[in-house]
């Protein structure tokens, strides 16, 4: 191994390690579930972005294991090489469906749905208007485009102020195109973006909107079909982000809007051109599982009353949860490594729930995350108190 390389590794891994930001992987046992394994123990998963449990379901198992038998294994190409199946086109299909939209574009993740697509609609001419709390994947894609977007130039907005949007929409009006994106539901508050206002400003001042909707698919709005349904603003929301692999429990991102929109898209966007298409696999998996949210509707009825029975033990007992209003539930604690103090014995005490720091929230706000699902009994929320409770009085 080339010296420099080696030495400059560890400079960093050990500079990571001295600021509290080193991670390491912790291997699972067994499927995603409320209850895993880890290092040969049973532990409570409140960590999982599997809000509906279907990535281990078995009817959607079962679906991924008949498109094996159909279809192979591979799908043998980026999709406009002939990597498109029938069983790709029935996804979108169905997407298309469930979202109330022209069309859809299926890509491998959400992170290269953002990717691919931000850069696509934007040229030089084009600002793009951000909330300060958007996803790290929304960042990247804004990053690649070709239009101005710094905070430093004044195009972000102080998280869900639309006062301050509206400032940036009216100092931005010499541009050709306006984008302003949005997280659906902020992956670290768990609150719901003010989307129909967002709708509103962006219609009065010509501007169009992206929501990125990767935590309110499969949790919010008809058949979780996301926050443009919740909010009951079909057709004035021009790109809608979604993933398939946190509620929908496989993989893979979409795009759904217009159909000049995806055709567009399929001759632009770069990590669509240049990236094998999903294996058969996950598309009939992914029909399964939608055809169960759009089906059983007692699936996201569990997952929202789940997630109020754990928030309340969590008041009961005088923890914060910062505001949040989706089953993302943060644990207020403040200090940095007090945070990662409470994850550690957390996870001695049974419970696998991850700290979350700077710089993905500010210096100051440290929490622990948790995530309720449907695959909790509520055994597993009393189990949980406790190992919360009795980790607070050790941290203080
Ligand atoms: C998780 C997430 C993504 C990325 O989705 P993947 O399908 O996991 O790549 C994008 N945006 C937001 C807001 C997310 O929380």
């Amino acid at each position: 191994m080339n010296n420099k390389l080696n030495e400059w590794l560890k400079k960093e891994i050990t500079e990571l390690k001295s600021r509290s930001l080193f991670k390491e992987l912790k291997i699972l046992e067994s499927p995603s579930d409320g209850n895993i394994f880890i290092e040969n123990q049973n532990i409570i998963n409140l960590s999982s972005n599997n809000y509906l449990g279907l990535a281990n379901h078995p009817k959607v198992k079962a679906a991924a294991i008949q498109a094996i038998q159909e279809w192979g294994v591979g799908a043998g190409a980026v999709r406009w090489l002939g990597g498109t199946m029938d069983i790709h086109h029935q996804l979108e299909k169905k997407i298309t469906e469930w979202k109330h939209v022209e069309d859809t574009l299926v890509f491998t993740s959400g992170f290269n749905a953002n990717s691919g697509c931000i850069p696509a609609v934007l040229s030089k001419n084009d600002v793009v208007i951000s909330d300060e709390l958007n996803h790290a994947s929304i960042i990247d894609g804004v990053r690649l485009s070709s239009a101005k977007y710094r905070k430093s130039e004044g195009f972000v907005y102080r998280h869900s102020d639309m006062e301050h949007l509206e400032k940036i929409l009216k100092n931005t009006q010499s541009f050709e195109k306006r984008m302003i994106i949005t997280d659906g539901v902020f992956s670290m508050d768990g609150d719901i973006a003010r989307l129909p206002e967002i709708v509103n400003l962006a219609e009065k001042h010509d501007a169009f909107v992206m929501v990125d909707d990767a935590h309110a698919s499969g949790v919010l709005g008809k058949n979780g079909s996301g926050t443009t349904s919740h909010f009951n603003l079909y057709g004035r929301v021009d790109i809608q982000l979604g993933t398939l692999s946190k509620g929908l429990g496989v993989v893979g991102g979409y795009i759904a809007g217009s159909g000049s929109l995806k055709q567009l898209l399929i001759n632009r966007a770069r990590s669509f051109l240049f990236s094998t298409a999903h294996p058969p696999m996950v598309a009939g998996a992914l029909l399964a599982a939608l055809d169960i949210i759009q089906n059983d509707p007692t699936l996201i009825q569990t997952l929202w009353k789940n997630s109020d029975i754990w928030k309340n033990k969590l008041h009961q007992e005088g923890f914060d949860t910062m505001g949040s209003e989706t089953p993302i539930t943060p644990v207020y604690v403040g200090d940095e490594q007090r945070a990662q103090e409470m994850e550690r014995l957390l996870y001695k005490e049974g419970v696998y729930a991850l700290s979350i720091t700077y710089p993905t929230v500010s210096l100051g706000k440290a929490r622990i995350r948790t995530m309720p699902n449907t695959t909790h009994t509520e055994e597993d929320f009393n189990k949980a108190i406790e190992a919360f409770k009795k980790v607070r009085d050790k941290v203080g």
